[in-house]
């Protein structure tokens, strides 16, 4: 079924941790996999071949994982433009702003490295903040973010685009990075332009998918191209100390697939090397959970489909690559629904799979009939979604979710009804 059984082209010589320099193993191998953005303008494979091989690594010493030969930023970011954060349920920057507002005056200098298209510029600003700049290097939403009044340097968070903005703007008081830290190869690069942006004791407020929820799920929606290292708090709190900061707060939240938030500040002082993490149990079987979950998960689509219940996936995002590609779903769906009229027309990477607005699935695929729908969107969206699903398709459906933290495997053995489940 896989040809490219990806573990044979494990190279001889595993990469040293970004994070500590340790010895890496191999953690999870997708083979070669096409980027998961752009999306395709047609349903077969663009030219040039653009794959490239997702294999992560997890190290020996401090536990961390990470894309040992990560695409290059440049190839990914300046022309990416489908995620905008204004489009994104995100019901914890209430509690952001208000973490900012209590631990900032309204007059500090605010940088946001990776403010997409300013919308949580846009919210600290109606929060009283008055001095806000942004650093994007996307040339879609970076002048989204410009459009709505912000300076915003286009461009990657360099020392040379620190120094610049710095120039302009002075020494900074507090910087945010939301979902920037595990796009990061260069993390010493990261640190070193933090150094020229920040004030002594300058403030850092970082947001970033927490990998422990996905380790004891076995959930591989955070594995793309894109995250080429992902944080557990404890390597979180391994780095910052690494890079001498302290760590002022530290929240988790549910949504998103699981978020850790935190606010650290610059120390003065040089650190002192702090402790090696320990590391997750979770890690040593993870590649195995993973694949059987998409094994069952294969088997239960072929279960439905031979009893005429056609598989459609909700959600055209990056956490649908792993299942879709990676694990070789894809030719068991019929189309993926989205939203975004930014996907809708368009064909997912890889698979080649339709990528429709749920209205004109409703209208190509028919209305009524069996249908199974794969929930692809985070569990705090699923509800609305369902409700949105029975609206729309008034045959016989079914949903199940397929992304973490909720519990994948109930959800397999059951999915959840829709407006009739008599007799199945
Ligand atoms: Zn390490």
């Amino acid at each position: 079924m896989n040809p490219d059984r990806p573990e044979k082209r494990r190279p001889e010589e595993p990469r040293p941790c970004r994070l500590c320099g340790g010895e890496t193993a191999l953690f999870l191998d997708l083979g070669l996999q096409w980027p998961s953005e752009p999306l395709w303008p047609e349903p077969v494979p663009p030219v040039p071949d653009r794959r490239h091989p997702l294999r992560l690594d997890a190290c020996r010493l401090c536990g961390f994982v990470q894309i040992p030969d990560p695409l290059s930023p440049e190839l990914i970011y300046p022309d990416a433009g489908l995620e905008m954060t204004s489009w994104k349920n995100l019901p914890q920057t209430g509690w952001q702003v208000d973490l900012l507002k209590r631990e900032s005056p309204l007059d500090a200098n605010l940088v946001e490295i990776g403010c997409n298209d300013g919308h949580f510029l846009a919210a600290l600003r109606d929060a009283g903040f008055s001095r806000l700049a942004g650093i994007e290097p996307s040339r879609v939403s970076g002048p989204l973010a410009r459009g709505k009044g912000f300076e915003v340097r286009e461009g990657f968070a360099t020392p040379a685009a620190a120094k610049e903005l710095v120039e302009v703007r002075g020494k900074f008081d507090l910087a945010a990075a939301k979902h920037v830290f595990g796009h990061i190869p260069d993390l010493p690069g990261f640190f070193s332009c933090l150094d020229t942006l920040l004030t002594p004791k300058g403030k850092l407020f970082l947001e970033i998918p927490d990998f422990s929820v996905a380790l004891a799920a076995a959930d591989c929606s955070l594995i793309y191209e894109e995250l080429v290292g992902h944080f557990t708090s404890d390597t979180l709190r391994f780095i910052l100390a690494h890079f001498g900061y302290t760590i002022l707060i530290e929240q988790k939240f549910p949504c998103n697939g699981g978020l850790i938030e935190i606010l650290a500040r610059r120390s003065p002082n040089p650190p002192h090397p702090p402790p090696f993490p320990a590391i997750p149990a979770a890690l040593a079987d993870f590649s195995g959970r993973a694949r059987d979950y998409a094994g069952r998960l294969g088997d239960r689509l072929e279960s439905f489909q031979s009893r005429g219940w056609p598989a459609f996936f909700f959600g055209a995002g990056m956490r649908s690559a792993a299942l879709l590609n990676g694990f070789g779903l894809a030719p068991k769906i019929t189309a993926l629904l989205d939203d975004n009229p930014a996907k809708q027309g368009r064909y997912y990477p890889g698979c080649g799979l339709p990528i429709l607005a749920p209205e004109a699935a409703a209208e190509k695929y028919g209305a009524g009939g069996k249908k199974l729908f794969l929930l692809a969107v985070s569990n705090e969206n699923e509800e609305k979604v369902v409700q949105r699903i029975k609206r729309l398709f008034a045959g016989e459906v079914l949903c199940a979710s397929v992304l973490g933290p909720g519990d994948r495997e109930k959800e397999l053995a059951g999915p959840r009804s829709g407006i009739d489940e008599e007799g199945h």
